[in-house]
């Protein structure tokens, strides 16, 4: 996914996450809600069943008190003791007036008024015996508004009048405006009709209500639909809710009273009702707002975090810690985006130092890395916007340049290299750099990264190897070559226990008497179709592999066994020399081998010469002088191989007990320019002072023969000669010689 799109994801992911928790709070506190409001209505219920029991209780026991009245003034015939039992009972009772009608119609009332009744409803109720509760009256002595109560007396079961009880209003009023809710709070009683029989002193209520509905419809608007929904409860004598408005909205709570047509209706404004509920649903906002944002500061920090992990293992991946430069890892990423999204033309360039272990053995480490220091600003101040460079391991540097024409490259390896050796070398270092580079021209643009640096690698190791110039360019042959070497190397040990290794002899003359004096044993890898693999071929490999050193035990078990047979055979026994690999001179041990191999031949030891190349005599100095010595206290002849080709200088023959010395062909062939034929005569020189022998390799030639004789070179091997050859034929040599 790329960098865009995993934003875009992230972002999304938290989106939709946001969303859901929204929308999951949202359903939680409608919830929460709901039940805090059925919470919050039965609480209102509550109040308002209290208040219907204060109000039946008020009024029934108010009509119970009528009803024993009556009865205590049933036996009295006089009106007069009649209106005392009533001007008695007054006084405990908060009536406003009691009065007694007959059956004539006529009221007698405490305030000693007297007046007809007999067309009042509670008088013909009463009269038919029934106990009745009037709604609102207008007292016509005062205006007050009162109720009157009004019950049978009895007589021996006879109707025999009525006692009445006028009963202030306001008294009502007083019991229901005990303050519920915080004085918020307020109660009235209704009729069904929506007129009011008690209204509230509570400032908030409807003021000088007469019809509940008229006063509903008056404060608000909105309450025309709440106002059919009350209308509905009233007239099916239902308890319920409705909320109005009334300024503010409130909760109306409906309970028929059970008292003529009368409703109990308790008001409580709905944000009283609710503070509670709403402080709760506040606070779980709150929690929930707290919840998110440490939410989303938690993923914040998870982010960053990531991030700065990510970059501190890009980092890591990517910035090479010495140069500060690219790793080879960034190299890789920026050659697929700069080049191969692109499809330019482009060569990639592997290059290392040619002697950079040399430089931090004479200069220290500290001017080691600065050397690639500067080497990495040189490569990168030659990099184009569209080309990368970067460190692998050491001084192995990898650019990717681009090009038109290939001849480009070349000149700008020319000039880094330039650049390389002089602008970068610190004054105290009389020292110049080599850089060598391997070119790999890139082809196709999903090859294999790491094939290309390989491929480039391989031109690298060919100049390494060739010892000069500059750069090389990968071919294919390179590859093939290496190739086969692998497969040849895959074949060896096989080879060896098939018994394919074979010995050949190149006898060595001496150069004055043209005599057979010796022999080298070479080993012939013989394929079983009869072909012949060179030994310049196959030894490097078992070289490499450690292989060498079998090979070699074998060539000289070999050697040791065909002396055994030519002495038995009373043959003239010439010394043979074998070629002990420089991977011998990394483990002692084969020296008892070599000497239990030669004792249990019973051939003398100077039957036997070792061979040990030049180049091998450099590495390991010190241990090479103890193996040597070891060798030669054993009584073995040593030859120094290829002498000339491993830059030893000749001061090291001094302290090297080398017995023989053998010129490499490279002198040999040098022999007519004169430098050569200077050298070579100094180098005799030279062996003759310290008394080593020396035997001429590669002579091929009559003059170089002659050349050779003529400065005292003691031996010469050469196909001028002779050509190496398989025992049969050496053994005819030998025969010739004793002839
Ligand atoms: P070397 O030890 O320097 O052997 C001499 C090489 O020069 C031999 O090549 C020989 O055939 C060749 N030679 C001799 N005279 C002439 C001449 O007049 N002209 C030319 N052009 N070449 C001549 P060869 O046999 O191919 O061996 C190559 C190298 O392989 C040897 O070089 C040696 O380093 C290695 N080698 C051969 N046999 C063995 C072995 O048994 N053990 C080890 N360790 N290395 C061996
Ligand atoms: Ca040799
Ligand atoms: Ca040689």
């Amino acid at each position: 996914m790329g960098k865009g799109k995993q934003r875009v994801f992230k972002a999304s992911y938290i989106i939709v996450l946001l969303i859901v928790s929204v929308g999951v709070f949202m359903w939680y506190s409608n919830v929460l809600k709901d039940e805090l409001r059925g919470l919050v209505r039965d609480t209102l219920k509550e109040v308002s069943n209290q208040n219907v029991l204060v109000v039946q209780k008020e009024i029934t026991g108010d009509l119970n008190a009528l009803a024993e009245i009556a009865d205590r003034i049933a036996p009295l015939q006089d009106t007069e003791e009649i209106m005392e039992v009533l001007d008695e009972v007054l006084i405990r009772y908060s009536f406003k007036r009691m009065g007694y009608v007959g059956s004539d119609g006529m009221a007698h009332t405490t305030d000693r008024l007297s007046f007809d009744v007999s067309n009042n409803a509670y008088y013909q109720a009463s009269i038919q015996g029934e106990t009745y509760i009037s709604d609102i009256v207008i007292d016509w002595t005062d205006g007050e508004e009162t109720i009157i109560f009004s019950t049978p007396i009895k007589s021996n079961g006879e109707i025999i009048g009525i006692v009445i009880a006028t009963y202030r209003v306001e008294s009502l009023k007083e019991i229901l405006s005990v303050t519920s809710f915080d004085g918020e709070g307020y109660t009235y009683i209704i009729q069904r009709d929506g007129s009011k029989v008690v209204d509230s002193i509570n400032p908030t209520s409807f003021q000088n209500m007469t019809n509940i509905f008229t006063s509903m419809e008056e404060a608000d608007k909105r309450n025309t639909k709440v106002i059919r929904e009350l209308k509905h409860l009233l007239e099916n004598n239902q308890t319920g809710f409705v909320i109005f408005y009334n300024i503010i909205g409130k909760y109306m709570y409906i309970t028929p009273l059970g008292i003529n047509d009368w409703f109990l209706i308790d008001v409580v404004p709905v944000d009283f009702m609710e503070s509670t509920s709403n402080y709760i649903i506040q606070r779980t906002y709150l929690v929930f707002v707290v919840l998110v944002v440490v939410c989303v500061v938690i993923a914040v920090m998870i982010f960053w975090e990531e991030r700065r992990k990510k970059k501190e293992m890009q980092n890591l991946l990517y910035v090479d810690e010495l140069t500060k430069g690219n790793t080879l890892a960034k190299f890789k990423l920026d050659l697929k985006q700069k080049i191969f999204d692109k499809h330019n033309s482009a060569a990639l360039i592997v290059l290392d130092l040619d002697d950079f272990k040399l430089i931090n053995e004479l200069f220290g480490y500290d001017e080691g890395n600065k050397v690639l220091c500067d080497i990495w600003t040189t490569l990168q101040g030659n990099c184009g916007k569209e080309e990368v460079a970067g460190r692998g391991i050491a001084d192995h540097f990898v650019m990717c340049l681009q090009y038109g024409k290939k001849k480009e490259i070349e000149e700008r390896i020319l000039k880094i290299t330039e650049e390389i050796q002089h602008c970068f070398m610190p004054k105290s270092m009389e020292y110049i750099l080599h850089p060598v580079f391997g070119v790999y021209y890139m082809e196709q643009y999903d090859e294999d990264i790491e094939a290309m640096i390989d491929c480039a690698t391989l031109a690298h190791n060919h100049v390494k190897q060739e010892r000069n110039g500059i750069y090389k360019v990968y071919t294919d042959v390179m590859k093939e070559r290496i190739l086969e070497k692998k497969q040849l190397s895959d074949q060896i040990e096989h080879a060896y226990k098939n018994h394919e290794f074979i010995v050949y002899y190149q006898p060595k003359y001496g150069s004055k008497s043209q005599r057979l004096v010796g022999a080298e044993a070479l080993v012939r890898w013989r394929r079983p179709n009869g072909q012949m693999v060179s030994p310049g071929l196959f030894i490097p490999l078992a070289e490499e592999s450690g292989f060498v050193r079998k090979l070699d035990e074998y060539v000289f078990k070999e050697v040791c066994l065909a002396q055994r047979r030519w002495m038995d055979k009373g043959l003239p026994i010439v010394p043979i020399s074998v070629n002990i690999s420089r991977r011998h001179l990394e483990n002692p041990e084969f020296i008892d081998e070599y000497k239990k191999i030669l004792d249990d031949s019973g051939v003398p030891i100077e039957y036997i010469q070792l061979e040990i190349t030049e180049s091998a005599m450099l590495d390991e100095h010190e241990e090479l002088i103890a193996i040597m010595e070891r060798l030669h206290q054993l009584g073995f002849i040593i030859l120094m191989d290829d002498f000339g080709t491993g830059y030893s200088s000749l001061m090291m023959l001094k302290s090297v007990p080398v017995d023989i010395m053998k010129l490499d062909k490279s002198f040999v062939d040098d022999y007519d320019d004169e430098r050569g034929e200077q050298i070579i005569r100094r180098v005799m020189q030279m062996a003759k002072d310290l008394k080593i022998e020396v035997t001429a390799e590669g002579v091929e030639t009559e003059d170089q023969y002659e050349f050779l004789k003529s400065i005292n070179c003691d031996t010469i091997q050469g196909y001028y000669f002779a050509r190496p050859m398989p025992e049969d034929e050496f053994e005819k040599c030998m025969n010739e010689e004793s002839a």
